[in-house]
């Protein structure tokens, strides 16, 4: 199967957009030059209502629309472009909308290691057991999430990115720390890598025999977006990926994939459940993980059915987010108690194997808040939050419970106020 990808430049030779009216195929061009837009065959031609492209959560999730810059966003650079101004003054309002739209969360830039003294760019050290790797060659993906929380790294004007590929240094760094028992493979998305440069991190890795790294993670949305890549028939490089990914666990490491996935409909071509076959033939556990997003999956049912659908494949529910707080994010986030609601009513309805899901966790930045329940005070009715931290910085933090102010429309954790209502006492 051929790999055919559009972008921001060609995407009108999508042959389905003849559904759509001549006015949102020229939003989508203004609003993908500050949104980074790719997409592909797979997702086009396997994912996709056109019949119902506006509510599909599919389309919505690939194809930037103009509620996702505010009205005076659009309409400065709507008006920059169709007045055929410089590119040096369109350029800057791109950037300057982009500056607008927070490109790193949760403080990451603070937490680039070094070894000595040198800063290393691609890697991510933020809890001690775990350090996360952008290996210069996957920090793109096969197409794009309009919501996505890493945008910068797929912008080239935005000097902001994570990435290296000194295999060598990442080694020694890990051999120094010997709380790190997991290497996380991040980007982008790893896995668009081709499998010959993957095999020489792999490779390198396994050769290191580090005593306590006993974990390799990836963090990956090619399930969905090209499954075809774990798939020999369909693909010339899916034979040397299965084989590769199958050193790790035939080194006796931990092979884990973290498999990202917005919607049911994501979950039910014929095409996916061969490759999530062929990966688990190799030794991989596939855990899910994924935001509520308003207009895409902001009900309890299609968690549910997500949910109940993994389980039947053999994966296992692992994160319900929320939405951080970056890129369009008027769009797409949703109020904490909502989207606490929510996990409530799914995670009931999932059956008993949906109980590995932590939800609904806050990727904040000292750490993952997850949000345990809504509280009441009898006496006086007030109502508050109940949160723990499953990861911290500092991990003699985790697994304590506290409590914050309740707001019904309070969509972050630094929204809140902590209240002393208890202290932790064991
Ligand atoms: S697959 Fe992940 S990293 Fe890539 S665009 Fe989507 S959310 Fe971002």
């Amino acid at each position: 199967m051929k790999f055919i990808t559009y972008n921001q430049k060609n995407f009108r030779e999508i042959e389905y957009l003849r559904y759509l009216p001549e006015e949102e195929k020229t939003e989508i061009d203004i609003v993908s030059r500050v949104i980074p837009f790719k997409t592909n065959n797979y997702v086009v031609d396997y994912l996709i209502d056109w019949e119902n492209y506006k509510n599909d959560p599919i389309f919505i999730l690939n194809f930037p629309n103009r509620n996702m810059l505010t009205e005076e966003q659009y309409a400065q650079l709507s008006y920059a472009i169709q007045n055929a101004e410089s590119v040096a003054t369109v350029n800057q309002i791109i950037y300057d909308i982009r500056m607008e739209m927070n490109p790193h969360p949760a403080q990451q830039m603070t937490n680039v290691p070094m070894l000595d003294g040198e800063e290393l760019k691609g890697l991510q050290h933020k809890y001690r057991d775990v350090i996360l790797f952008f290996p210069s060659q996957g920090q793109t993906c096969h197409a794009h999430c309009t919501f996505c929380f890493r945008w910068p790294q797929f912008v080239k004007e935005l000097d902001l990115k994570f990435s290296m590929r000194e295999i060598d240094k990442v080694i020694a760094y890990i051999r120094k720390n010997e709380h790190i028992n997991e290497i996380l493979f991040t980007g982008g998305d790893p896995m668009v890598m081709d499998p010959g440069t993957l095999r020489k991190y792999i490779e390198a890795i396994i050769a290191a025999k580090i005593p306590h790294l006993t974990n390799i993670r990836f963090g990956t949305k090619s399930l969905s977006y090209w499954p075809f890549a774990f798939i020999p028939e369909y693909s010339d490089e899916g034979q040397e990926m299965l084989d590769t990914l199958k050193l790790i666990s035939n080194s006796g490491m931990h092979l884990a994939i973290m498999a990202h996935f917005n919607h049911p409909n994501e979950l039910k071509t014929e095409v996916l459940q061969q490759a999530i076959l062929n990966l688990k033939a190799c030794g991989a556990e596939i855990r899910t993980q994924a935001p509520v997003l308003k207009n895409i999956n902001d009900n309890s049912q299609d968690w549910a059915d997500m949910w109940k659908i993994q389980i039947g494949l053999g994966l296992i529910p692992y994160y319900m987010f929320i939405e951080r707080e970056t890129g369009p994010y008027e769009y797409f986030s949703l109020p904490i108690a909502e989207v606490y609601r929510m996990y409530q009513n799914a995670i009931r309805e999932s059956g008993s194997f949906a109980k590995t899901v932590t939800g609904p966790v806050m990727s904040a930045s000292k750490g993952k808040v997850h949000i345990m329940g809504i509280v009441k005070n009898p006496v006086n009715g007030d109502k508050y939050f109940m949160m723990q931290y499953v990861r911290h910085r500092d991990y003699t933090r985790t697994f304590k419970p506290f409590f914050m102010e309740f707001h019904d429309q309070a969509t972050w954790v630094d929204q809140l106020t902590e209240v002393p209502l208890f202290s932790f006492a064991g």
